[in-house]
């Protein structure tokens, strides 16, 4: 049904400017204004790493739906370079800053959608605005970069934050025949990943020449005398650099829904309910910009990804037009590329898990070929599984690998979102080539893994308590591998051998049976089990030990 409903909506780009199309196709006849204050709208944020690189060689490439076409196939009244200053609610109006003229002006509205985005971090530390520190946002940010390089034959660049946006940076730095020293105060990269998942991205970046310094905070900036930069961190070391990418997350824009009253959640994004209404029932709010519910811990969080922001556009959209549109909630699901890895997850970390005091979970390891072995080009991926005990229900994954990673975690994701769980997984039909995956795909494979586990086919131990346990260690691997290298104080009892030497096992004491993925120790365990002895595994085996180093 037409009407003469009149909507603004502040932020042009991914929560704002899919709730605008959404709202045109819904209401022909409401008058819809967009405003960003920047000089585009619908420009792919998620590409300016790879303009950076020179991999989009074309800024034009980046614009995704100009002004222009806005109007023509959306007749929606698109102004750039206006920025929403202050909200009247009582009077349902905004106030408008022309960038181009300096002027304000009011604009009256009946509905108001607020995509404000978030900004980068920057923390007040000496010399933070010295000349060569640049976060990355916009279009003219990357721009400057660029620029910035290619003026100062830049050769040498810190990225402070090793996350995606830092590592994406990095890796285009490097492509840019830049030096790249990642700092973060953490010990590993990719914060949202488990530790030990991190490993083979470290191990990654190192190959790729990329010096790591971690676990050590940044305290500030100078100038040198050759017109560069010191970075110094807390531990005492002083980085040299032409260039610095600060990307140690963002925060979202709230300054203008706070001032106006609106509700602001304890992690300082704006308090939405499922329709993405906030605490006006005029206003609605979406993207990096708001507070949403993890569907996992049922916590509010602050998720910025793109996927989020657009469907919540959606949902405000639809809200607004009086459909009855509910946004389920966040997972994480997010997948990032460095030097050829793919690195990605969805759901929550045991280490979010262990924050928010969930103790009935299980994890499992596995190192799957991508696809079928005998293809050419097969490639180890290593997954960690993460379910509720005993109900199997699926709470996180977490992949990396060098093929097929994405589409494991994405039929994952699709798991999760419908609460399905580990026996879901084993038995869910996935389409199979030798080239694109196996007659047990790498998801089966993990449901299989983790249903074993619940149903106490293969008993599993945690890695965490090895150092302390009394468990004897059964290497079942062959003779050569175990001599190349073993766990301290393992026996090594070939799978082969294993029946015929039996009563060479304590029946008192508990055995703690690994090989190189999992897969033999399996068996062996099986074996064990059946003949009446405690048994389990080590998830994942010796590679899963060795930081997935296959
Ligand atoms: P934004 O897209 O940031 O848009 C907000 C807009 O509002 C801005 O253009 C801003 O100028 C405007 N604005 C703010 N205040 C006002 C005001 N008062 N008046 C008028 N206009 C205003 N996510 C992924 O899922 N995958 C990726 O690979 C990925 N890569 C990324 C790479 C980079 C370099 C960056 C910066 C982000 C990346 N993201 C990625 C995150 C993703 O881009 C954001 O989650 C998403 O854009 C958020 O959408 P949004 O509409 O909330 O905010």
């Amino acid at each position: 049904m037409e009407t003469n409903r009149k909507v603004i909506i502040v932020g042009g780009v991914a929560g704002g400017a899919s709730c605008a199309a959404r709202l045109r196709r819904l209401d022909e006849g409401a008058a819809i204004v967009l405003l960003e204050r920047g000089p585009y709208v619908s420009f792919a944020n998620c590409g300016l790493p790879y303009y950076v690189g020179g991999v989009i060689p074309d800024e034009d490439d980046l614009l995704m739906v100009s002004p222009d076409l806005f109007r023509r196939r959306f007749n929606i009244d698109v102004r750039v370079l206006h920025e929403a200053t202050a909200i009247d609610r009582r009077r349902r109006e905004l106030v408008v800053r022309d960038g181009a003229t300096g002027g304000e002006y009011r604009e009256g509205y009946d509905a108001l959608v607020l995509a404000p985005g978030a900004a980068p971090l920057r923390p007040p530390l000496p010399g933070i605005d010295l000349p060569g520190i640049f976060s990355l946002r916009t279009i003219p940010d990357s721009r400057e970069i660029r620029e910035w390089i290619a003026a100062r034959r830049a050769r040498k660049a810190v990225v402070v934050g090793g996350s995606y946006i830092g590592l994406e940076m990095t890796e285009n730095l490097v492509r840019r025949g830049l030096a790249v020293t990642v700092v973060d105060v953490l010990p590993q990269v990719m914060a949202p990943l488990d530790g030990e998942m991190a490993e083979p991205v470290m191990r990654c970046l190192e190959e790729n020449r990329v010096d790591l310094h971690l676990g050590d905070g940044v305290t500030g900036f100078e100038a040198d005398a050759r017109g560069g930069l010191v970075v110094r961190t807390a531990g005492g070391a002083s980085l040299t650099a032409d260039i610095v990418i600060l990307a140690i997350g963002v925060k979202p824009e709230v300054a203008l829904a706070r001032a106006a009253g609106l509700e602001i959640g304890e992690l300082g994004g704006i308090r939405v309910d499922e329709s993405m209404r906030t605490s006006d029932p005029a206003i609605w709010a979406v993207g990096d910009a708001v507070e949403v519910r993890h569907a996992v811990t049922g916590r509010w969080c602050l998720m910025p990804l793109a996927g989020p922001a657009n469907r919540q556009g959606r949902v405000a959209a639809d809200a607004i037009c009086g459909r009855n549109a509910r946004f389920r909630g966040v997972q994480g699901t997010a997948v990032c590329g460095i030097f050829g890895m793919t690195v990605a997850m969805t759901g929550a970390s045991e280490k979010v898990l262990k924050q928010h005091g969930v103790r009935d979970y299980e994890v499992v390891y596995l190192h799957p070929y991508q696809h079928a072995s005998y293809y050419p080009g097969a490639k180890r991926m290593h997954i960690k599984l993460i379910f509720s005990r005993p109900e199997g229900r699926i709470l996180g994954a977490q992949a990396t690998g060098e093929g097929g990673v994405d589409k494991r975690i994405d039929v994952i994701a699709m798991a999760l979102q419908k609460n399905g769980t580990v026996f879901d997984l084993e038995e869910c039909e996935l389409c199979y080539a030798p080239q694109f995956g196996s007659a047990k795909d790498p998801v089966n494979l993990a449901g299989m893994v983790a249903a074993n586990v619940l149903r106490g086919d293969m008993p599993a131990a945690g890695w965490s308590g090895l150092a302390s346990t009394d468990a004897l260690l059964i290497d079942v691997r062959e003779p050569f591998e175990f001599a190349a290298d073993h766990l301290d104080g393992a026996v090594n009892i070939p799978l082969g051998d294993l029946r015929d030497r039996l009563a060479e096992l304590p029946r008192d004491r508990e055995l703690l049976v690994y090989c190189a993925i999992g897969e033999r120790s399996y068996t062996a365990v099986r074996i064990l089990v059946q003949h009446g002895f405690r048994a389990g595994t080590l998830s994942g085996g010796y590679v899963t030990y060795c930081g997935f180093n296959p």
